[in-house]
């Protein structure tokens, strides 16, 4: 799963990116609000984490401007502006959650996993498909009951194929999910994951359909 960090703060924005990616995410971060515009309209991301104040474009500003051009991904907001004028400016530019400065990072991984969830329109956390059982929360991955051990890449590949069963994702769109623009990209890294995938769980899991991508059936 890919997020935008728009956070002008270097320490901050590079503990969250560490929090984050050992959590198995993808982590683009940018440090203004007008790149951040510009990652939005590029890439294709699951959530952004957004800092209010911010050089070349305010925070609330970037945020109004995502939402009067219909962009609805989910925005956690994260900053030293704790007065409750401001959080209701925040939530009333279209912001989902709001985090104050400074934040215990586990709580900040708690609230990126409910958005997440929210956004899916699941009431449960868990991604089922078939015996196979996957908590977004935990990482826990299991198949008829019994634990399977994933890399972090590997976990991510496997949330973004159950997320849409039977609906093949091409390995261009793999690549963004699973990897970061600082990140580089060995040519047969997916591959090499799904290769792995089907190892662990079973070759009928995940299919290839030539020409367009890989998919998991929803009933293998
Ligand atoms: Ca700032």
């Amino acid at each position: 799963m890919r997020l935008l960090l728009i956070e002008d703060d270097a320490m901050i924005g590079a503990g969250v990116q560490r929090a984050l990616r050992q959590d198995g995410y993808t982590v683009d971060w940018v440090r203004d609000g007008m790149a951040a515009e510009l990652a939005v309209q590029d890439h294709p991301y699951e959530l952004l984490l957004l800092d209010l104040g911010l050089p070349r474009r305010d925070g609330i500003e970037l945020l109004q401007r995502l939402r009067a051009a219909g962009n609805t991904l989910p925005v956690l907001v994260l900053t030293a502006r704790d007065t409750v004028t401001d959080r209701i400016r925040g939530l009333d530019a279209g912001a989902d959650d709001y985090l104050v400065k400074p934040f215990d990072l586990d709580e900040l991984g708690a609230r990126v996993r409910a958005l997440l969830r929210r956004q899916r329109g699941k009431s449960t956390p868990l991604l089922t498909l078939g015996a196979l059982q996957v908590d977004p929360a935990s990482h826990a991955v299991t198949l008829e009951g019994e634990p399977v051990r994933l890399s972090a890449r590997e976990f991510s590949l496997l949330c973004a194929l159950m997320e849409q069963p039977g609906r093949p994702l091409s390995r261009a769109q793999l690549e963004e999910k699973l990897y970061g623009w600082d990140e580089e990209v060995e040519s047969n890294a997916v591959e090499v994951h799904i290769h792995a995938l089907r190892r662990k769980l079973g070759t009928e899991r995940i299919r290839n359909l030539r020409g367009v991508g890989y998919y998991m059936p929803e009933q293998p």
